[in-house]
């Protein structure tokens, strides 16, 4: 499937996240396109006026991109919630068949489909939902990968790659699970986890997808 508009700005707006400058070659590597083609799709969406260039900071999203952005994970995540909770879906599944849903629901079914929720907050990977008309705030945005020393914490919120799925499924790691820190090993570049009487190693590179809150007993 080629990549359409909105999965680049979902991908501009990840990135935005985690690295001060937006470059050609980063959205390509994310997309797994090609530099050319991203060059091409920024051209249209800078003219759309979705995002502009600046010389600093890279590609940027523009307040229209950015309402966009919000948008497309309301629907996103709306649609997890609904795939989980009423169709049966393994949380493995999901991401897949609400990244085709989002790009064909309109916005009416996704303002039903949000009373018939209920309104939830936060998707089955913790991600924040934004209400209707309102920006995307992540509600966590601390990493794994920020904690500086060892203590008790919650896995409040896992960025929802289908491949950082499998592998907390294999180290039997589930969102709001609790575990302890017990070391932070900078020379491996890994964290030591207790988690249910298990002792686990994660890469900071995985800790880095992983969203925590501290907390005061296990
Ligand atoms: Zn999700």
């Amino acid at each position: 499937m080629t990549p359409n508009k909105e999965d680049y700005l979902k991908c501009i707006y990840e990135i935005s996240t985690r690295t001060e400058k937006i470059t050609n070659k980063e959205i390509a590597e994310r997309m797994q396109v090609s530099p050319p083609a991203v060059t091409e799709m920024a051209k249209r969406m800078i003219e759309e006026e979705l995002i502009q260039k600046d010389k600093k900071a890279g590609y940027l999203l523009t307040p229209l991109g950015q309402k966009m952005v919000a948008r497309l994970y309301r629907k996103h995540r709306l649609i997890e919630v609904f795939l989980l909770e009423h169709l049966g879906y393994t949380s493995n599944q999901l991401h897949e068949e609400a990244e085709v849903l989002e790009h064909t629901v309109s916005d009416y079914f996704i303002d039903q489909l949000d009373h018939f929720l209920g309104s939830p907050k936060t998707c089955p990977h913790g991600g924040t939902i934004p209400p209707k008309d309102q920006l995307l705030e992540e509600q966590y945005q601390d990493t794994l990968e920020k904690v500086t020393s060892p203590g008790n914490y919650r896995l409040v919120r896992i960025n929802d790659s289908f491949p950082l799925l499998q592998f907390l499924e294999h180290i039997n790691l589930t969102l709001n699970d609790s575990f302890a820190v017990k070391q932070i090993d900078t020379f491996t570049q890994s964290i030591l986890i207790q988690c249910k009487e298990k002792t686990i190693t994660i890469p900071f590179a995985i800790a880095n997808e992983l969203y925590v809150v501290a907390i005061k007993d296990l």
